[in-house]
């Protein structure tokens, strides 16, 4: 064999062995490939999709035998992916804890992995959209309310990160339009436009968002100047998005979490709306935050980023808070507070029901009913919130007790009656109901709590002879996870809710989102206390927001509220009335309640004035899942590994659901005060971890992972 004169490069792929974070691997090829081109990649017997991400400047000279294997081939047409994208994903990998070639191939969209060069050369030929070109078209703009205005002007002259701090229905939106049509117009100070990226916490809020922004900036900016991005869409339609964005023919990105990735060359503004929503936060592979990610990128591509909401989440709150005379640098964001809302009625009163003055077992108190029916009877619609579907999370024998538990999972299988089915909601077992006592015979078997189905079949029965002014009987309808699984079935749900077919809409949490239902007055929440006394830190955080987000769903039209002579309402039936949460939800105080919290946070220690980090362990048994934490934590010690100095270990223990599908589930929770000293560990403990695994005495472990700034304890 001759010598061979040949290129190197160093590319980011995804291995399927969790190798160590930020390996690439080299290949070979004909001629100089700059960084971020997008490769095909021999690996073993497959060919897989590989970012160059390193090239080795001279013509590297291999040596005589050398085996290293020569990459497939090139997607051309895609022009490489930026610098400020490769740092975004090494970051990204370098912070989670995961392998950078993991991270960089998940942040593409999936079809590029499938397609071979000439597929996409092919996707590629397709004649494109109109150009993007700028018209003369005029945008239609409404006059901003003062504190709009002031919000607008601020974002527009100061580099932020900006938190929007505004009440349901303030204008939010319209604030981040105008933001948006400022960055497109702003002068580009490269080769592909201004662009800019916003993000919402669910897939069934974009197409009422894309719609808005269609219509706004289609006409200036080209109708293909708006895409979106998210996991609702085919691969084929994402791919389409994807390169829009990535080639700057798309200006406005929307999209879900995983929008956070898309290649924007010309970003210059970035919106996360309603920043406190957990969905930002990715749950399995690397567990990014894309609230966070946000920030981050904000800050290195030189884009603004606006973070909005009603019940900001309690890191952004604090890091947005003024600067007083004991702590004069404040916060490192800016706070801008929209406290009034527009077009819509006043907040809704809130009503609390104490359940312990009602009969036993009532699911409905007879004031809420009361309150219900007489909306019902004027036209007007309510909205009854659970976070539980199914019938009933369990069903029980009454002579042996027997409960319906998961043989699989720690955890009970939930009666869903419209199908007589027992099927288990976390590794998704599903058997038949059966007609007696699977252990004693009795036929006796009862339905024990209540979830979305038996609240809808309840409210039905109750309002039976309840009629709508036009004379029709009262309708119950129901939106869930379990109803909305075909495509399109959620659309055709809410424009029903919208026409005015239903009068009251029961579902879980999924309806309390952002829909904008004009003829809601009433919104109730029927069982809420569970998340009072739940063991994750953050429960009574979520339920605030919940709570106030649903509550924003009442009234939000003036003129309809107005022309009614109603007053909408909020109602919470609890046997905890004079709960912290309820007294703050009372007043729609969320700047109280986040003041309460924060306090209690500080005390103990907790974020956001201490950083955790999580991790998990599988494994056959909860013993072997134990003892490899608690192995890797004596090794941790043993080498005293940077940063222990400053980050406290706690010792291993269950999960709360300690089993799924027949796998045992344990964590331990790392804290400490210095986020850089907990990053130390983590990259330190990495190897430690990895090595611990192949000891023979952890062999039945299943798998681990770390979570960085968990967001469930
Ligand atoms: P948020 O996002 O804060 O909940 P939106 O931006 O959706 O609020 O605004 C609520 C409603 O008020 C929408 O129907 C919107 O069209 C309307 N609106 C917003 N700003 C104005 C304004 N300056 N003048 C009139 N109506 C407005
Ligand atoms: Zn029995
Ligand atoms: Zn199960």
């Amino acid at each position: 064999m001759t010598a061979t004169t040949a290129f190197l490069v160093h590319v980011a792929l995804h291995t399927p062995s969790h190798s160590g974070v930020g390996d690439l691997l080299s290949y070979t090829c004909e001629r100089p490939l700059p960084p971020g081109t997008l490769v095909r990649v021999p690996l073993g017997k497959r060919e897989v999709l590989g970012v160059v991400w390193d090239a080795d400047q001279a013509t590297g000279e291999l040596p005589e035998g050398a085996s290293m294997r020569a990459i497939a081939g090139v997607l051309e047409g895609v022009d490489p992916l930026d610098a400020a994208w490769r740092r975004l994903v090494a970051f990204a990998a370098r912070y989670y804890q995961r392998a950078l070639g993991e991270v960089a191939t998940a942040a593409l969209p999936p079809q590029l992995r499938d397609l071979r060069p000439e597929q996409l050369a092919r996707r590629l030929r397709r004649p494109g959209k109109p150009s993007a070109e700028s018209s003369e078209f005029a945008i239609q703009n409404i006059a901003l309310s003062a504190e709009q205005e002031s919000a607008r002007a601020r974002i527009s002259a100061e580099s932020g990160p900006f938190l929007l701090f505004g009440s349901t229905g303030s204008g939010k939106t319209e604030v981040y339009l105008r933001c948006v049509q400022e960055a497109l117009e702003a002068e580009s100070d490269g080769a592909c436009p201004t662009q800019a990226l916003v993000m919402v916490p669910e897939i069934n809020l974009t197409p009422q968002l894309e719609e808005r922004f269609t219509q706004r900036f289609a006409g200036r900016f080209g109708a293909g100047a708006v895409v979106s991005l998210h996991s609702g869409m085919t691969n084929p339609q994402r791919l389409k998005s994807w390169l829009a964005a990535h080639n700057g023919t798309a200006r406005i990105v929307l999209g879900t979490r995983m929008a956070v990735f898309a290649s924007m060359p010309g970003l210059k503004l970035i919106v996360v709306d309603e920043e406190h929503d957990p969905s930002y936060k990715q749950q399995e592979g690397a567990r990014y935050s894309a609230r966070d990610l946000a920030i981050w990128r904000g800050r290195e591509q030189g884009a603004k980023v606006i973070l909005g909401s009603a019940t900001p989440s309690l890191e952004s709150w604090h890091a947005s808070r003024p600067s007083t005379p004991e702590d004069p640098e404040g916060g490192r964001y800016v706070r801008l507070h929209m406290p009034s809302r527009i077009g819509a009625g006043a907040l809704a009163r809130v009503r609390r029901v104490d359940m312990n003055q009602q009969p036993r077992r009532a699911v409905f108190s007879a004031p809420l009913l009361q309150a219900i029916t007489e909306r019902v009877a004027r036209g007007e619609q309510s909205m009854v919130l659970l976070n539980r579907r199914g019938y009933a999370p369990v069903l029980h024998c009454v002579d042996c007790g027997w409960k319906s538990d998961c043989p699989h999972c720690s955890a009970h299988q939930v009666f869903h009656k419209t199908d007589r089915t027992l099927r288990c909601h976390h590794c998704g077992f599903t058997v038949r109901v059966p007609p007696h006592c699977p252990t004693c015979g009795s036929p006796d078997i009862h339905a024990m709590g209540r979830g979305t189905e038996q609240l809808e079949e309840q409210l039905a029965a109750l309002l039976r002879n309840v009629q709508r002014p036009d004379g029709n009987p009262a309708r119950v309808a129901r939106i869930d996870a379990d109803t909305t699984k075909a495509k399109g079935s959620l659309e055709a749900q809410l424009a029903q809710v919208h026409t005015g077919e239903v009068d009251v809409l029961v579902g879980t949490q999924m309806i309390a989102k952002g829909h904008d239902f004009r003829r809601i007055t009433l919104v109730a929440a029927v069982q809420p206390d569970g998340a009072l006394f739940s063991s994750d830190f953050r429960a009574p955080e979520r339920l605030f927001a919940l709570l106030m987000q649903a509550a924003g769903r009442a009234g939000r039209d003036a003129a309809y509220v107005a022309a009614q002579g109603t007053e909408s309402e909020m109602w919470v039936q609890t046997y905890h009335p004079q709960h912290a949460v309820y007294e703050a939800l009372r007043r729609h105080d969320y700047e109280a309640f986040a003041a309460q919290q924060l306090q209690e946070r500080r005390d103990a220690a907790m974020p956001p004035f201490a950083y955790q980090a999580l991790v998990r362990a599988d494994a056959r048994t909860q013993e072997v899942a134990q003892g490899f934490l608690s192995a890797a934590t004596a090794a941790a010690h043993a080498a005293a590994l940077p940063g222990l100095d400053v980050v406290t270990l706690f010792p291993p223990v269950p999960l709360t659901v300690q089993r799924v599908a027949n796998v045992e589930r344990a964590q331990m929770l790392m804290e400490s005060s210095s986020r850089a000293a907990l990053q130390r560990f983590l990259a330190a403990w990495q190897p430690v971890l990895q090595a611990t695994r192949s000891q023979p005495e952890h062999r039945g472990l299943v798998r681990w992972l770390v979570d960085v700034d968990p967001q469930t304890i």
